[in-house]
């Protein structure tokens, strides 16, 4: 295995579950020293032992990613515990209420964008001049196929993730001078507990067939475009929006 992350130090958000938890274990195997947050402190140290079992190096912190003061407090954290931060995965995310938008629920509404949107600006804000300190590194935002199409019943999900793409692009433009690359990533449906929470054994088979390639994607074929933005094999690419989507988006 590559060991392009040795000596480096990585965040990765929401990363006691699905997505997350492959990202934060690809990464540890590639060298890093991964910080995994969580709203689920258990979920988060179970995946800090798979790594330590592996050989790795990692550490699990508690933090509700929309709230600003609790994020300042995990990248300050990630700096105490390991040094420095290089990395930085904003992954943490929910699917919220299924309605329509003319009857979508208001505190709904909130928690997604809390959770989806303003927890990636809250990110931001704290890990840019972390990385920015460190000399440089890369930041990967877990927007959604949703960040470029729509989806009925999930307004607040596509609004946020819409938002994703274009805070990315933003902080991208910035940041490339300081050199902190920073894209996002649009994952079609992935078979993750954010999905076998959320849908029931028709609406996913229905969702299966909307991918050409006739599946839903793992999280390990996130997890490799991921480790593929942050690593120095895509230094010339910052500000973008890559899917992994099996073709949904083409259709
Ligand atoms: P997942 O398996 O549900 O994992 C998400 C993790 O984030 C869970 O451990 C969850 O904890 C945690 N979390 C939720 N709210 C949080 C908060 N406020 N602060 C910190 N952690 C929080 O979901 P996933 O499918 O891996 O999704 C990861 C990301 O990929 C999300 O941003 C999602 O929108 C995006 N995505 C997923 C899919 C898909 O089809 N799965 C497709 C496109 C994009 P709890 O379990 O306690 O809630």
């Amino acid at each position: 295995m590559d060991q392009d992350f040795k000596d480096k130090v990585a965040l990765v958000t929401g990363g006691g579950s699905g997505i997350g938890a492959a990202i934060a274990e690809r990464l540890a195997e590639r060298g890093a020293s991964v910080m995994v947050a969580d709203l689920n402190l258990e979920a988060a140290e179970e995946v800090v032992r798979s790594v330590v079992a592996a050989g790795g190096k990692a550490s699990a912190c508690v933090a509700d990613v929309s709230s600003a003061i609790e994020v300042e407090a995990m990248v300050e954290s990630v700096r105490s515990t390991f040094g420095a931060l290089h990395f930085a995965v904003n992954n943490a995310g929910i699917a919220g209420p299924a309605a329509p938008t003319g009857e979508y629920p208001l505190d709904g509404w909130t928690k997604v964008i809390d959770t989806n949107l303003n927890s990636v600006f809250y990110g931001l804000r704290y890990q840019l001049p972390a990385i920015q300190q460190a000399g440089g590194g890369a930041i990967v935002n877990m927007a959604s196929i949703l960040g470029t199409v729509g989806f009925a019943s999930s307004s607040a999900y596509v609004a946020a993730k819409h938002g994703v793409v274009g805070l990315t692009k933003a902080a991208a433009v910035e940041y490339a001078k300081h050199r902190v690359r920073v894209n996002s990533i649009g994952p079609g449906f992935i078979d993750t507990p954010l999905l076998s929470k959320n849908l029931d054994d028709q609406t996913l088979a229905h969702i299966r067939g909307l991918h050409p390639i006739g599946r839903l994607g793992t999280s390990d074929e996130v997890a490799a475009l991921t480790l593929f933005l942050l690593s120095p094999a895509a230094s010339f690419i910052t500000g973008s929006y890559h899917l992994v989507d099996g073709g949904y988006t083409a259709v």
